[in-house]
């Protein structure tokens, strides 16, 4: 089965078990501002997973393209993409373990034709010191499952990951048992950190075993499941949403969930036998096609070609999706691809406008299944090829500065880096393509004007709260805490288009101009005041931490309106997990908890809201 005929084949199974598929969500989420995509299948129906009542019912299904940017460092390797589509099924208080785990080793050996003897699968071990029992129970259930495909599958208590080193994989070793930094699932990661009333449960993986693949030991001494070196692939998760933390530790859930979640782009590759996912019919096409572009073939350009092929599969969805490139959030993301992917095609020589070429092909994979690719086709390609004009030109404008210095060292090709986006692979390409010799010290020079540089941002970001927002007397912290209140109550109320336009903070009062279109209400100014002091009500601790700048980005926290950074900035983050407040990227200072700005019997109050300039609000507000 190919790659489409398996995601056919897990719909009709699906719905022959009376789940009703429903459409996909779109890579960028609606209505959740916390993060910039959707990453996976459970994630726009957690709301449904944490008691919110479906219109479809109590068995859905989908197959959910999601998109992690966080992965986007693994790609070249042969089984992650920024891009993938993910099949899920949910039971929303119905069917439990024993029909997931059935239906799914159904699905792959049955519908699929996986050979079961291939599948290694992992179980929860137990947590002692929360009071939670062993899986038996999902670990039965496979015994049974593997027993009627007549595999004695035995039993592996491993731990952690790092111990699955040591344990290997024993003769006759398929159900593995490890603790709950691998099998424990819960918002947040931690089972430690789970507060109290937040659900959580074991979660089982299947594993696909390439037994072709050799260990690689630069990974630890022995095999398992869990290790990354390949020969074993994690094709799909089962989530049991069974238990919930309370004051005295953790209760069995009154209506138990599944959320089940499996690779496409894997089950496909497992289905070939081959643990290369770029082989598989929805990603080998484009490969093909960018062998034919360049005359070069991929066996020797392995991973310019799955960059370009993944950032330019993802880059077309998120066009589809709404996306386009720019400075900020998701088009930032957007933007990143298609230069990547412009840059790795220069490395395979193709220098002409090559997107024309690709994007028609990644629409002719989908369009079938997606009607909106088909709709949106030539858009999605008129977006892409202006992109990549744009980025073209920037290339050139650098290539002609390239020919005024007389001397090519670390500092011009900073210079080149930094004023016209000039990617440094590309200058010391150049240069060598000119026989122009750069000094065996370029890469400190060029590291040398980096970090000073940064250094300047980091003194500029603070200067700005100097200059913009004022001292650092505890009445600034607070108005300045104040200021990120409310700029995310505004958010909360006219939605996360809204961004702050100035900021001026004096010891007397705060002032916060924002793009809005009409004057505010005396309602909507009443609901800003009542979202801020609940905030201080609730005294949520406030900190920071330091990020690259892409992450922060991703992570959703905002920065006003056009600002550029540098690599790594810092964010302040008020209140955590579903009392998150405010995420921004700030120089600071701030008060350490938001009960702070009440001291002295204080209440946030806006005493003037008026025109700015055009489409621009000005709130003044102080705390009395
Ligand atoms: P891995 O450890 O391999 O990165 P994961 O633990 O991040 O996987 P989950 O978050 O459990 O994966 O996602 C569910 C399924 O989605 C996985 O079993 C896998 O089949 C698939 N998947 C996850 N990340 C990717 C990716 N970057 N590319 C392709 N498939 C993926
Ligand atoms: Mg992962």
């Amino acid at each position: 089965m190919n790659a489409q005929e398996i995601r056919k084949a897990y719909f009709d199974f699906v719905t022959e078990r009376g789940h009703v598929v429903i459409p996909r969500a779109k890579l960028v989420p609606q209505n959740d501002p916390t993060t910039l995509f959707t990453g996976s299948g459970m994630q726009p129906l957690l709301p449904y997973l944490l008691g919110a009542e479906h219109p479809a019912g109590v068995r859905l299904a989908d197959s959910q393209t999601s998109f992690r940017a966080q992965d986007i460092d693994e790609i070249g390797d042969n089984r992650h993409t920024t891009f993938f589509e993910m099949l899920g099924n949910w039971s929303l208080g119905d069917y439990f373990k024993k029909e997931q785990l059935s239906w799914f080793f159904e699905f792959l050996t049955d519908v699929v034709g996986l050979d079961a003897s291939k599948l290694y699968v992992t179980v929860f071990q137990g947590d002692t010191s929360n009071n939670i029992p062993k899986d038996e129970q999902s670990a039965e259930i496979w015994k049974q499952l593997f027993a009627n495909k007549g595999i004695d599958a035995g039993y592996v208590e491993v731990g952690s990951e790092a111990d699955g080193y040591n344990v290997g994989v024993p003769a006759g070793g398929r159900i593995f048992f490890y603790d709950a930094s691998k099998n424990w699932w819960c918002r947040g990661g931690k089972i430690g950190d789970m507060p109290v009333g937040e659900p959580g449960g074991p979660d089982s993986e299947v594993f696909y075993e390439f037994d072709f693949i050799e260990h690689d030991t630069k990974y630890g001494p022995l095999c398992h499941p869990n290790c990354d070196c390949g020969r074993f692939m994690e094709i799909g998760n089962s989530v049991f949403m069974e238990y919930l933390r309370t004051e005295n530790g953790f209760e069995k859930l009154p209506k138990q969930n599944v959320d089940f979640g499996g690779g496409l782009e894997r089950i496909a590759a497992a289905s070939l036998g081959n643990p290369d996912v770029f082989k598989i019919s929805l990603l080998n096409p484009i490969i093909e096609k960018l062998e034919n572009l360049s005359g070069k073939n991929y066996e020797a350009n392995t991973v310019s070609m799955r960059v370009i092929a993944d950032h330019l599969r993802a880059a077309t969805f998120l066009a589809v999706d709404g996306v386009t490139p720019s400075n900020k959030e998701q088009g930032y993301v957007m933007r990143r691809l298609v230069r990547r992917a412009v840059r790795f095609a220069f490395d395979l020589g193709i220098e002409q406008n090559f997107l024309e070429g690709i994007v028609p092909v990644i629409a002719d994979l989908y369009e079938n299944d997606y009607p909106e690719i088909k709709a949106g086709r030539d858009e999605v390609i008129a977006i892409l090829v202006k992109e990549e004009k744009a980025f073209r030109q920037t290339l050139r404008n650098g290539l002609k500065e390239f020919n005024k210095f007389s001397e090519i060292d670390g500092e011009a090709l900073f210079k080149l880096y930094d004023t016209y986006g000039f990617p440094v692979e590309l200058s010391t390409e150049e240069a060598f393509k000119r026989g122009t010799r750069l000094p065996d010290n370029w890469r400190q020079q060029f590291d040398a004007k980096l970090e000073e540089q940064r250094n300047r941002s980091r003194t500029a970001e603070k200067g700005a709260f100097k200059g913009g927002l004022g001292g650092d007397s505890l009445q600034h912290k607070k108005y300045h805490t104040a200021t990120h209140l409310l700029q995310s109550a505004l958010r909360q109320i006219f939605g996360s288009d809204l961004r702050q336009h100035g900021s001026n903070i004096t010891e007397e009062r705060l002032r916060f101009d924002f793009n809005l279109d009409h004057k505010m209400t005396d309602a909507e100014i009443a609901r800003a005041e009542e979202l801020v002091n609940g905030w201080i009500d609730q005294d949520l601790p406030v900190s920071y931490k330091l990020y690259p700048t892409e992450q922060a980005l991703e992570m959703g926290a905002i920065g006003p309106f056009g600002e550029r950074y540098g690599d790594e900035v810092k964010v302040y983050q008020m209140g955590e997990g579903d009392q998150l407040a405010s995420l921004e990227i700030c120089g600071g200072p701030h008060v350490d908890h938001t009960g702070q700005l009440a001291e002295g019997d204080k209440k946030f109050k806006i005493i003037k809201e008026e025109a700015s300039s055009a489409g621009i609000r000005r709130i003044k507000a102080v705390l009395v």
